[in-house]
């Protein structure tokens, strides 16, 4: 793990790249602001998680970092033991943590719960959704510390880590760590209800869109040919292929949409 600071004083604000070691875009954005450096408001710690799978260039070594939280220093395992650690240098710090996936090309933002904070930053990010996971939030980071997650694009692509640069500087604005304004924009919120598995196959396929409705009926995957049908309407979210191991994604409901609304002042 690499932890660097920039400004003064003892962070509450904290910036992590390299969850997974096979999601490259945030490591960059952690770089840039560390050859610029930039005159902060607030001291911003920031943190490259997961070296040993960046060097890899693997998910992870042993076990995947987000499912191993809170971990602990006998873990037994890299990430595990690496868990605990993080939890030690993000204590007491507003985490905003990049990631990047094989599904779905647009940042949107993943949050634990709809809380105040995300309520009044995710906004002013520029994302096309925030997800909200509770159910399924077990072993993640932001059940320890509280987080902000933002999928930056399609992994390894130069479009993702130019994603993860914009969406870090409108996090630090946001939270007023750098100068300027960022813009509000209205905001779908969807809450994962459901995992969709799949099962073992050789070839994995996809039908549907994510953030679109499927309708009852709708056929909205397949493995080795064999299609799975929507019995209810959902809104597909982090459905791919062949992205994860046992599941092609989850299932949503869409549960609001946050308008801006005017200033007081
Ligand atoms: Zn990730």
């Amino acid at each position: 793990m690499r932890v660097a600071q920039i400004g003064s004083g003892t962070p509450e604000i904290a910036v992590v790249a390299g969850i997974h070691g096979d999601e490259p875009c945030g490591v960059r954005a952690i770089e840039r602001l560390l050859d610029e450096r930039p005159t902060v408001e607030r001291p911003v710690k920031l943190v490259v998680a997961n070296e040993k799978a960046l060097e890899r260039q693997v998910r992870f070594v042993d076990v995947d970092l987000n499912r191993a939280f809170p971990g602990g220093p006998n873990a037994g395992t890299h990430e595990g033991e690496l868990a605990h650690e993080l939890v030690g240098e993000l204590e007491g710090c507003l985490t905003f943590s990049m990631h990047s996936t094989q599904s779905h090309a647009d940042p949107f933002a993943i949050v634990n719960s709809v809380t105040e904070t995300a309520t009044d930053l995710v906004p002013q990010l520029p994302v096309a959704a925030m997800v909200e996971t509770s159910n399924f939030a077990e072993g993640r980071l932001f059940s320890e510390i509280e987080t902000i997650e933002v999928e930056c694009g399609l992994q390894g692509s130069e479009t993702a880590a130019q994603n993860a640069d914009r969406l870090t500087r409108a996090f630090l604005t946001a939270v007023e760590a750098l100068p300027g304004d960022t813009v509000r924009r209205d905001l779908p919120v969807y809450r994962l209800t459901d995992v969709i598995g799949k099962n073992r196959a050789d070839t994995y396929e996809v039908f549907v869109d994510n953030f679109t409705e499927v309708e009852p009926g709708d056929p909205f995957a397949a493995a080795d040919g064999s299609t799975q049908v929507a019995s209810d309407s959902f809104y597909p979210v982090l459905m791919s292929p062949n992205g994860y191991r046992d599941v092609f994604g989850y299932a949503a409901e869409k549960i609001d949409v946050l308008t801006t609304t005017p200033t007081a002042d």
